[in-house]
């Protein structure tokens, strides 16, 4: 006996109610029964002319894998699309979804986390602003029946047994929660009904299962990718080389560490030298914080790893402090390098690495990045 969604066979799992068996393991995501028929369908929806608009151009690069995603979507195949921090990968994806649209199909925009779900839905309400757009995250649900849908993975299973998606479009396949997540990617394959497109900033070669793989290496303002500086020294002289290196530089930093104790500890230590501030899943105020640093108020902010993604600061250097914790591996460290120079005005800045040891995440990462950065695509 198995469960149809997560493939748990543990019999201790495995519940019998009314003469059914049904699945605890993935009891989070609603109830589902091991001989339960899966009823996701099809539609076919009015065929109206979709478009958008961008107030920017796209550069050389973008237009060719926007291109190429359509192709590969009309010859049914899957994409894979590996672009690096800033390089602007969300707008790459709006030729594709415009033309699955106007051929009266379904289709679905799903990311990790509830916050990006809610900026992505206002970016693109504003260049799809003739479509309908149904959004969802925890505690939240509009237009649930709409033709394209934005909403977070966790999600998804309300399409389950429901009307499925001819195209899905899934971002930071390479983050939490989504990432090695078998359910989640259970729940995501069950609600595909045509094909994907997986958008990442860091694939490992074991993420990829037979799509097509496009790189998309240059950042949208044609600046290479910061390449990090590693700093080797031991424990107990990183925090003095830390306090040089912020007071040296004199710009806007995001110290990265690997605990939320080495936040406070940090915090309360250089609170007397510089205008300092802690972001962690601990401190309530981190969006007021981070407005504070972009607004100039406060020059460092220290974080765990909690802001590895998403977040633009103009003109921001940074520096992993205790780099040779296992927290740091080579995806963290290059989203963390990623958060540097991504504005056009300032396309460039400094990535340092403190650490006691030269670990394979930390070389890793600085070979991939000068990589990325002599590919010619
Ligand atoms: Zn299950």
């Amino acid at each position: 006996m198995q469960c149809p969604r997560c493939h748990n066979t543990n019999l201790q799992h495995l519940y019998k109610v009314n003469g059914q068996y049904y699945c605890r393991e993935c009891i989070s995501f609603h109830r589902v029964y091991v001989k339960q028929e899966r009823f996701t369908k099809k539609i076919q929806y009015p065929l109206i002319y979709h478009h958008y608009q961008l107030d920017f151009e796209l550069s050389r690069q973008q237009k060719k894998i926007s291109q190429k995603l359509v192709e590969n979507y009309q010859q049914k195949k899957n994409s894979l699309v590996l672009a690096v921090c800033g390089s602007g990968k969300t707008e790459i994806v709006y030729e594709v979804i415009c033309y699955a649209l106007s051929q009266g199909q379904r289709v679905c925009f799903c990311i990790p986390r509830k916050e990006l779900v809610k900026e992505l839905y206002e970016r693109i309400c504003q260049s799809f602003s003739h479509t309908v757009i149904g959004v969802l995250y925890g505690g939240y649900q509009q237009n649930l029946d709409a033709q394209f849908i934005i909403c977070t993975m966790h999600q998804l299973y309300k399409f389950e047994n429901d009307i499925g998606f001819d195209l899905m479009i899934a971002d930071e396949v390479d983050a939490f929660p989504f990432y090695q997540n078998r359910v989640l990617n259970e729940i995501f394959t069950r609600c595909c009904l045509g094909n994907y497109i997986k958008l990442s900033a860091t694939f490992a070669s074991e993420d990829i299962q037979g799509e097509e793989l496009l790189f998309m290496n240059r950042r949208y303002h044609g600046y290479d990718l910061p390449v990090p500086q590693m700093i080797l020294s031991p424990s107990f002289l990183q925090k003095l080389i830390l306090v040089l290196l912020i007071l040296f530089m004199h710009k806007k930093i995001i110290v990265y560490v690997p605990t939320v104790a080495i936040v406070y500890q940090l915090v309360h230590t250089l609170r007397s030298i510089v205008d300092i501030e802690g972001v962690s899943s601990h401190h309530p105020h981190n969006q007021k914080t981070i407005q504070e640093l972009k607004e100039g108020k406060i020059q460092v902010i220290v974080s765990t790893t909690l802001l590895e993604r998403g977040m633009t600061v103009e003109d921001v250097q940074v520096i992993v402090y205790h780099g040779e914790h296992v927290l740091f591996d080579e995806r963290t460290l290059i989203q963390i390098a990623g958060r540097v120079g991504r504005k056009p005005d300032f396309p460039t800045g400094k990535v340092y690495i403190l650490t006691s040891e030269r670990t394979k995440g930390i070389t890793q990462c600085i070979k991939t990045i000068r990589r990325l950065n002599q590919m010619n695509v």
